[in-house]
């Protein structure tokens, strides 16, 4: 059960998949310095393959349950195995009707996988019956235009985010604001540019949901080892240099979907250095 409860808020890590990935892919500037100064990272010595991970979160608050990003869903893609996040969901005692909504930190193609699955004619369903998608303004306008949605490499928004369009179920926010009385967007932009995390701050305590402004804990130590799917690398460095200082600084619960699964834990200092303390 691998869980948080902040004040009134319990926060589930749910696991959707765990792909490897090429540190020279990902980190192509960086990949050298990284390999020497990180040995235990590669995971598969064969491919010279690092583990990462794609968990998403179940939020109970408020009387509602939220999903913060849905995965990759369970279609085929190349260079990712499908998503169990239907595993998880069914674990942890919820059925996707009981979803109320779908919180997406971003649109990249690990975030939105789960909220269409194909019909038996191959078309695009939404997945979770009763659930609101809640899709940052700047973000929808970045990747919405029919050029990108119709472009290579982005059937994920034709799959997973277009068929919302027409739906009447997005509820659309616009960087910092509450989203309810426990949770509230934090602008994070970097990564892509209306990317947010997820405040939470319930009965005095405090976590965050950082999304993609973190996808490695070695960032600790590079704060400036931005991945190449970061969008702004500078920004995201700058945004996750934040992050990392106010939670090493105020002690809040550190969640972060790709990093070793659950994600969850906190970030102290430790001889000089900034250290992660999983749950
Ligand atoms: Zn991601």
């Amino acid at each position: 059960m691998h869980s948080v409860t902040i004040g009134n808020v319990e926060i589930r890590a749910l696991q959707d998949a765990r792909p490897l990935m090429d540190p020279r892919y990902m980190f192509p500037p960086y990949a050298d310095q990284m390999l020497d100064e990180y040995p235990d990272l590669i995971v598969d010595q064969e491919r010279q393959l690092m583990q990462l991970q794609i968990t998403s979160f179940l939020v109970r608050t408020a009387g509602k349950n939220v999903l913060i990003d849905s995965g990759l869903g369970n279609r085929k893609r190349s260079g990712f195995p499908p998503g169990n996040l239907d595993e998880a969901l069914r674990e942890a005692g919820v059925d996707r009707g009981e979803i109320d909504y779908v919180v997406h930190t971003h649109l990249h193609v690990d975030h939105v996988g789960w909220n269409t699955v194909d019909n038996e004619q191959g078309e695009p369903e939404i997945y979770f019956p009763k659930a609101r998608f809640v899709i940052q303004e700047p973000e929808w306008d970045y990747w919405m235009e029919p050029e990108k949605v119709e472009a290579p490499g982005n059937e994920h928004l034709k799959q997973c985010v277009e068929p919302l369009r027409h739906s009447g179920r997005i509820d659309f926010f616009n960087g910092e604001a509450p989203f309810d009385e426990n949770l509230t967007f934090i602008g994070t932009p970097g990564h892509t540019p209306g990317h947010v995390s997820i405040g939470v701050y319930s009965a005095g305590e405090r976590a965050v949901i950082v999304g993609d402004a973190s996808h490695h804990p070695m960032q600790l130590d590079h704060p400036d080892w931005s991945p190449a799917f970061d969008i702004e690398p500078e920004r995201a460095a700058a945004t996750r240099s934040r992050l990392f200082e106010e939670a090493a600084s105020d002690g809040q619960t550190w969640i972060a979907g790709h990093w070793p699964y659950p994600g969850i834990g906190r970030i102290v200092p430790l001889n000089g250095k900034r250290v992660f303390q999983g749950l």
